[in-house]
């Protein structure tokens, strides 16, 4: 048996991801549109990257944060909840950080909520003072609560928080909320968001000492023009040089354009990255205000 289980040098990346679940397939999807690709192994909890040094490892989201402080994995894709959690919870324990959110992903976005009996006439935090709470978010409750000076107690429940209160376990929840259907369902009404989450890419605090270093330096880079290029388009179009300013001002949401001279001086053609919806009330505005031969063409790859 090898005398050590984690090796403090490691030549290839480490990723964990949620095995199943609301974060596995973006989580993957992202990933691989980084231009990872992977060979599962036989009980499929571990993927082995075959078009770069970078496997993954297929977990449970509890467990990332854990992994990560461990130095099992290198980097996590996790809820911001279950991330924040945790810190939360070393921070009660006066332990030092180990990891930190190296990147929003845009995904899983939901929000931690205080949601109280539909009957409750809401009048704030100090309403919860000596009340039962339920919640699977023991540190993120108790950071809030003291924030607000409300003295309640803390019911620690790992699922089926929204029916604490019906079962008598507890006078009101503090659980993820997304859409608000189960709350409704259970004549709960959310009061109070204590954070708002969404998937993020999770990572060392210290940075790598060997190769794993440019590894993820080669991620980050190919993660960030993905993110960038999300519901980006790139806007072609000409127009005559004295209205560019005007139709530059109906395109906020562009980064700055490159502008070509074309015929003599007057007509310009430009082409500018736009992050926001290119619709057909866009364009026909743009046309009304002097652009010609407007095209709008999806953007593939992109590397700053
Ligand atoms: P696991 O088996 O991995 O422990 P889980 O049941 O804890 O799974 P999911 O329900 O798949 O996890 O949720 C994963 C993450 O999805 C949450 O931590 C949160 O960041 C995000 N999320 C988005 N919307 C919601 C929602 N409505 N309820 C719960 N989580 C949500
Ligand atoms: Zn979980």
């Amino acid at each position: 048996m090898s005398p050590t289980a984690v090796p403090a040098a490691r030549d290839r990346l480490r990723i964990a991801i949620q095995k199943s679940g609301r974060l596995s397939d973006p989580a993957r999807a992202l990933l691989a549109s980084c231009g990872l690709s992977w060979r599962e192994s036989r009980d499929r909890l571990f993927c082995y990257g075959e078009t770069l040094p970078v496997d993954l490892l297929l977990v449970r989201d509890d467990d990332i944060p854990g992994l990560l402080a461990d130095g099992v994995c290198d980097y996590g894709i996790v809820g911001r909840n279950v991330l924040d959690e945790q810190a939360a919870l070393r921070a009660g324990e006066g332990r030092a950080q180990v990891s930190k959110e190296v990147r929003a992903l845009g995904f899983g976005g939901c929000r931690l909520d205080i949601a109280v009996p539909e009957a409750w006439e809401w009048e704030g935090p100090q309403q919860l003072q000596g009340r039962r709470i339920a919640t699977s978010y023991p540190g993120l409750l108790a950071k809030w609560l003291a924030e607000h000076e409300v003295e309640a107690s803390v019911v620690m429940l790992s699922g089926s928080v929204e029916i604490a209160p019906r079962l008598g376990q507890a006078d009101l929840i503090c659980d993820l909320v997304s859409s608000g259907g189960t709350l409704l369902a259970n004549q709960l009404k959310p009061v109070a968001t204590i954070m708002r989450s969404e998937a993020v890419l999770a990572g060392p605090v210290q940075p790598f000492a060997d190769i794993r270093g440019e590894l993820a330096q080669m991620l980050l880079r190919r993660l960030d023009g993905v993110l960038r290029l999300k519901d980006s388009r790139l806007l072609l179009f000409q127009a005559q040089r004295d209205e560019v300013p005007g139709l530059l001002e109906m395109l906020p949401d562009a980064e700055q354009p490159t502008v070509l001279q074309v015929d003599g001086a007057d007509t310009l053609a430009l082409q500018a990255l736009c992050h926001g919806a290119m619709t057909w009330q866009r364009l026909e505005d743009l046309k009304r205000a002097g652009a010609r031969g407007l095209m709008v063409l999806p953007v593939e790859r992109m590397l700053a």
